[in-house]
């Protein structure tokens, strides 16, 4: 090999160091991502960890390879903590501290026994499992962004393969007593290798899978109206565009009557809640494949895909008499508010949606001047 030991260990250590401040700095301007906060403390861990190999290396005692075995356990533990909490929310605690006293329990009795060999062996058995195990947490959440969570994976498992190397080579060599150095053999540099690689490539690959995620969120933010969580007019279009929409889609509009009365006599705060009530209504009548949007003001829609006009009517007619039997409470008085639908459905192919809503708004038009609170269908509103 061209490099020797201890080169490489600090490059590794300088790796390290670079990206717990890049995780540092970054959970600075985002301090709601505290997984960011805790990848950069586990490699901070890890960091300590290879300085004290470096010190232990170059001739001082035994303890400072103990103290970097039990540092890079704990780190790669914390590592796992930081997944978690990227993944659930939460930062295991309980989990963490369990798993990092279990793991490094066997190191500390084979130290305090005199089997300083042995503590390598473990550490090096122990950090293959956890990084394999991590690697493998990755791969299931690959949904969240493919290619990236993909590679994080297959970087933790290429540092575990690394490790369980060490571990072989370190048990075939088998000096139950460390001869006053940190081991060198192919092993352990292979190891070091992918430690560079797998430092800098996940950094990089965590940093974007948490701009990513920052991304899906204003996506889907840009997508959702606020008041009632549904989808909003921009999400229909950019869902249908100026594509027809598929044969044998229905559409109902909706729109609450005299809303601007009931705002003016009770305020706005309560036609706010008139409206989050009408839209978990609709979605109480929706199925999962059916689209609720809110087209804005008290106008909301409902696509309903593979649906007959008959069957598009009766949702719509369902959804027209909850609103009407619901109360409103207030103060002491029960307030009602009922709502107006029209009824369209692209029965053939080539309908755009601008062409189905247009007809749909049409038929609601029919059932405001028929008195309110009324379902029509686009045949009856032709005439
Ligand atoms: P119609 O039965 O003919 O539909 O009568 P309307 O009063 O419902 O219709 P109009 O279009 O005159 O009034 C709609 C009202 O909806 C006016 C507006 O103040 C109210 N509105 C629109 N957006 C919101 C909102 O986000 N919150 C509340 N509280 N009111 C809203
Ligand atoms: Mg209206
Ligand atoms: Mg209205």
């Amino acid at each position: 090999m061209v490099f020797d030991y201890i080169s490489v260990l600090i490059a590794v250590g300088a790796a390290g160091a670079a990206l717990c401040v890049t995780l540092a700095m970054s959970w600075i301007r985002q301090r709601s991502s505290g997984f960011l906060a805790s990848w950069a403390v586990s490699i901070g861990i890890v960091v300590a960890a290879i300085a004290s190999f470096a010190v232990y290396d170059s001739g001082a005692s035994d303890a400072w390879m103990l103290a970097g075995c039990l540092l890079m356990t704990t780190g790669f533990i914390m590592s796992y903590g930081g997944l978690v909490q990227f993944r659930d929310g939460g930062f295991p605690v309980r989990l963490v501290w369990l798993s990092a006293i279990g793991a490094t329990a066997p190191m500390l009795a084979a130290f305090v026994l005199g089997y300083t060999g042995v503590v390598i062996w473990l550490v090096n058995l122990i950090a293959s499992g956890v990084l394999g195990f991590i690697g493998w947490q990755y791969w299931r959440m690959r949904t969240e962004s493919i290619a990236t969570i993909s590679l994080i994976a297959a970087l933790h498992f290429a540092v575990a393969v690394s490790f369980f190397l060490c571990f072989v080579m370190a048990v075939i060599e088998a000096p139950l007593y460390l001869p006053g150095g940190m081991p060198d053999n192919w092993a352990e540099k292979v190891n070091l290798v992918c430690a560079i690689i797998a430092i800098t490539g996940i950094g990089g690959l965590l940093i974007t899978v948490h701009q990513e995620r920052i991304a899906g969120l204003h996506r889907a933010e840009a997508l959702t109206d606020p008041l009632t969580g549904l989808n909003n007019r921009r999400a229909l279009f950019e869902r249908f565009g100026d594509d027809a929409v598929p044969e044998g889609t229905a559409l109902a509009i909706f729109d609450l009557d005299d809303f601007k009365a009931l705002n003016d006599r009770y305020g706005h705060n309560f036609g706010d809640t008139v409206l989050e009530r009408f839209a978990e209504l609709i979605l109480a009548n929706a199925r999962t494949n059916d689209v609720a949007v809110r087209l804005g003001g008290e106008e909301f829609a409902l696509i309903l895909p593979g649906t007959s006009p008959a069957d598009a009517l009766s949702v719509a007619e369902r959804i027209r008499s909850a609103m009407a039997r619901t109360s409103h409470v207030i103060g002491n008085e029960d307030v009602f508010c009922t709502v107006s639908a029209g009824v369209a459905a692209a029965q053939k192919p080539g309908i755009s949606l601008d062409t189905l809503m247009r007809k749909a708004d049409n038929a609601l038009y029919h059932s405001k001047r028929n008195g309110r609170n009324k379902v029509t269908p686009l045949k009856a509103s032709a005439a």
